[in-house]
């Protein structure tokens, strides 16, 4: 089966969210398989939104993700990557349905709550970078 990336972004740990975050991971059946809780260093933020460098909004995005601990996890099942992304939903929580995390827990995509690997390479890049 495969593997995710998937971290609770600081808006979502400083709000109190992370057991009922991972409660929709488990009850969708993705097992949660590695986590940590951990401030993400400005280097590894920067890798990580690398293909973001050239956004007007770089600089803000790397602040607000070291801006205190992410909860870092690895999700497994069966299309783990595909699963984990329809339940966070749209990266705008404005245009996230409810029923999806940004839909049900966020305002506007400065602070989206959560992140998911958009593809397998991605996760496992992604994997490697958080957890190696
Ligand atoms: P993520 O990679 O965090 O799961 P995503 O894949 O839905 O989100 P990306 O295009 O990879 O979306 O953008 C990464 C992150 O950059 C978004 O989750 C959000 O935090 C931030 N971001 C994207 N677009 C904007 C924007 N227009 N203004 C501010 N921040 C943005
Ligand atoms: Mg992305």
């Amino acid at each position: 089966s495969e593997k995710a990336f998937v971290m609770i972004k600081p808006d979502g740990v400083r709000r109190g969210l992370i057991g009922k975050i991972v409660c929709r991971f488990e009850e969708k059946g993705l097992a949660l398989v590695r986590a940590e809780l951990r401030v993400v260093s400005h280097e590894t933020a920067e890798a990580h939104y690398g293909h973001l460098k050239d956004k007007p909004f770089f600089g803000e995005l790397v602040d607000y993700i070291t801006s205190g601990p992410v909860f870092a996890m690895i999700v497994e099942g069966k299309g783990a990557v595909k699963n984990s992304r329809s339940l966070i939903g749209p990266t705008n929580p404005a245009e996230a349905p409810p029923g999806t995390i940004r839909g049900d827990y966020g305002l506007t995509v400065e602070e989206n709550v959560i992140h998911g690997s958009d593809s397998p390479d991605n996760a496992a890049m992604e994997i490697d970078r958080f957890f190696k």
